[in-house]
């Protein structure tokens, strides 16, 4: 049967996200979309004009949608969807509806909109669902969902369907801000592989090795991993790797030091010990604002340690 989907938050990843789910769901289905950028509407219904719509605003997102979306970069956009006085979605009755955050954010955050939604009506449900793979696995549909909910839960099904037409793999992570936890977790290991993977090369590079051979050897011994194998820091060593191409694209530095941020502050919470967190932050702070790393590629972390200088 038809559906009425809202997706709140076209950007690099809600774009092709939504382009993705319109073209997949049933017939006679509709998307209802809004973005604080008029530019990005404008291009999504020049693209999809019979199967897109433009709200001005969360509510008309609410007041025409039964399944909603939202990707937004920050926990302070999330609640302004969720929670703006005049134009959130909570100011619209949202019975039996089912809400769907992809954003990545800091769990208070999520858990705080689960809770208003909850006291609101509680029919509604709402899920965190983060997502892993980048622009290219948002224009592929190969995403991976990380799922705050168990795979008892009764929604389970129907969020494994919908999902599944943007993912290839979803993984239910246990229960309500796990989805995020999750997330969080993998962004703070893979930010510290890409640097301790940049600080290793770079400590042979200094001592005259050549980098593809050094890379060859971790690529089949104990330092091999995903970022030294497909994102490798240093220019030259994977041809088709951001590193190889002035660090365009991939995943910008500013989000990674974002998310991790929210995972250090995630683990203080909990009391979990982070010998290097503090090392971590910094580096991903400075070279965050730092003006030959900024808007580029996270694994520019080797240009920041001084790497591609010789
Ligand atoms: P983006 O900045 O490209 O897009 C965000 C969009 O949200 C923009 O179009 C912006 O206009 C819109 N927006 C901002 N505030 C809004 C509001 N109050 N109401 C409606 N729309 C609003 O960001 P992105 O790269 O698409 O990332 C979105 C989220 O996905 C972030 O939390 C990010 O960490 C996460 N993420 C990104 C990637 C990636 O590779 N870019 C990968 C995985 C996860």
């Amino acid at each position: 049967a038809p559906l009425n989907v809202g997706f709140i938050g076209l950007g690099a990843m809600g774009f092709p996200m939504a382009s993705v789910l319109i073209t997949k769901l049933p017939q006679g289905s509709k998307l209802f979309i809004y973005d604080v950028s008029q530019d990005a509407l404008q291009r999504f219904v020049k693209i999809h004009p019979t199967t897109s719509e433009i709200c001005d605003s969360p509510r008309s997102v609410a007041e025409n949608a039964t399944i909603i979306l939202t990707m937004v970069p920050e926990g302070a956009h999330v609640r302004s969807v969720y929670l703006d006085q005049h134009n959130g979605l909570l100011t619209h009755a949202l019975e039996s509806k089912l809400l769907i955050d992809c954003s990545t954010i800091d769990s208070e955050t999520s858990s705080n909109v689960l809770e208003a939604v909850r006291a609101h009506s509680p029919t509604a449900s709402f899920y965190d669902a983060p997502v892993s793979g980048g622009t290219l696995g948002a224009e592929k549909a190969t995403l991976t969902f990380m799922l705050g909910c168990s795979e008892q839960d009764d929604k389970f099904p129907l969020l494994n369907g919908l999902l599944g037409l943007m993912g290839k793999t979803i993984v239910p992570c246990g229960g309500p801000g796990f989805g995020l936890m999750a997330k969080l977790c993998n962004n703070y290991c893979s930010a510290l592989i890409a640097l301790a993977t940049a600080e290793a090369m770079n400590i042979g590079i200094h001592s005259g090795m050549d980098p593809r051979l050094l890379a060859r050897v971790f690529a089949s011994s104990t330092a091999q991993s995903t970022i030294c194998d497909k994102w490798n820091p240093v220019p030259g060593v994977v041809a088709d790797a951001p590193s190889s191409h002035g660090y365009q694209g991939g995943f910008k530095i500013q989000l990674m030091k974002k998310d991790f941020g929210l995972a250090v502050e995630a683990g203080k919470r909990a009391g979990a010990t982070m010998l290097l967190a503090e090392a971590g932050l910094k580096g991903y702070t400075e070279a965050s604002q730092d003006p030959k790393c900024r808007d580029l590629d996270s694994r520019v972390m080797f240009r920041y340690i001084g790497g591609d200088e010789q």
